[in-house]
């Protein structure tokens, strides 16, 4: 026998008019059902209350009918995409999301729980990376940063002021803990995290970077500078632009940018503006989520710079430089020609 059928979880029914009713309100997973008759249009108004086939069955015998008009009605909406076979084991927020983004046409992610994101800087944008990604249900994230907690790391649902002091990252394992209990916080000996988010201040140290690209493990650059935070470009060692490659541009618009550069990765770091602080950390783990979801990542040699001033980023795209020598010839030469846009020293 087959298994049972049952709406998804979030699916909101509506009344219309006689014989018409809406499932769903966003646009891109809505419909209209406007030909139903009486009993159709009351069975499936309780669908969201009672959840599936069976408890409609039983509804359906307290009105005097069989189970004719129920399977009718569920076969209608199973050819839309609004059932699931089962009962639905999970009903959280994000269940409810990826439910109705299926309707819609994107695939449920399958990988979260498999991968291991570390995320290096724990300052207050990189604690809320970290506790985003163990939210959204990637299998372990590692904390990574021993300089200790200090007045600009503080910030709702971070850090508290009794934290001040300690190493941040027995701290942020303490708070991952407390609100994450399912996700894996440490890593294996000897086996390489899916991906590396390094969360640095002023300008990314792209010798620190040097094993990652040697142990050929893919990284996600988030920079906060003084007006905005940048993410990416992701890099992947031997495919496309490296964060050497970026720092041989900014070298070629500004030949004193080694100089300022060794100055800026060598002072301490400064917190980040209230707002910014929660648009950059979203916008980063967002993409880290694409990465390990399989979907369209933004950052592939691009970065995107948001600023507390406006909301949308601002697209910067990165070619490999020809003095690199991260990528081989052959597959970047069409991409070396030149950086595209400005890469900028000071910008
Ligand atoms: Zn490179």
């Amino acid at each position: 026998m087959a298994a049972w059928r049952y709406l998804r979880p979030g699916v909101a029914v509506l009344w219309r008019a006689p014989g018409a009713s809406q499932v769903g309100i966003d646009p891109r997973c809505a419909v209209v059902l406007d030909d139903l008759d009486p009993l159709q249009q009351a069975l499936l108004e309780q669908l969201p209350r009672l959840g599936g086939e069976p408890e409609l069955n039983a509804y359906a015998r307290t009105l005097g009918v069989g189970r004719a008009p129920v399977r009718e009605l569920l076969d209608r909406l199973e050819e839309l995409g609004y059932l699931v076979s089962g009962y639905p084991t999970s009903d959280t927020p994000d269940d409810r999301y990826w439910h109705l983004a299926a309707i819609a046409g994107h695939a449920r992610p399958g990988q979260r729980s498999a991968a291991s994101v570390l995320v290096r800087g724990l300052d207050q944008l990189g604690l809320r990376i970290a506790q985003i990604l163990a939210q959204a249900g990637i299998g372990r994230v590692v904390p990574d940063d021993d300089r200790p907690v200090t007045l600009d790391d503080l910030g709702g649902g971070g850090y508290r002021t009794h934290d001040l002091g300690r190493p941040r990252r027995e701290r942020a394992l303490t708070l991952l803990r407390g609100t994450s209990p399912m996700t894996a916080l440490t890593a294996p000996a000897a086996v390489p995290p899916d991906l590396v988010v390094l969360v640095e201040h002023g300008a990314v140290d792209a010798v620190r970077v040097r094993p990652l690209m040697r142990d050929d493990v893919a990284h996600l650059p988030v920079l906060v500078r003084e007006l905005d935070v940048v993410v990416g470009p992701l890099v992947r060692p031997g495919a496309g632009p490296c964060l050497r490659c970026l720092d041989l541009h900014r070298r070629d618009e500004d030949p004193r940018w080694p100089a300022v550069a060794t100055q800026i990765t060598a002072s301490p770091p400064d917190g980040v503006e209230t707002s910014l602080g929660w648009l950059g950390a979203a916008l980063a783990a967002h993409q880290v989520l694409a990465v390990v979801d399989g979907r369209g990542v933004l950052v592939a040699g691009t970065s995107l710079e948001v600023s507390a001033t406006y909301p949308l980023p601002r697209y910067r795209e990165w070619a490999v430089h020809p003095d690199c020598g991260c990528t081989r010839p052959a597959e970047h030469d069409d991409a070396a020609a030149a950086p595209v846009g400005r890469p900028g020293g000071v910008s």
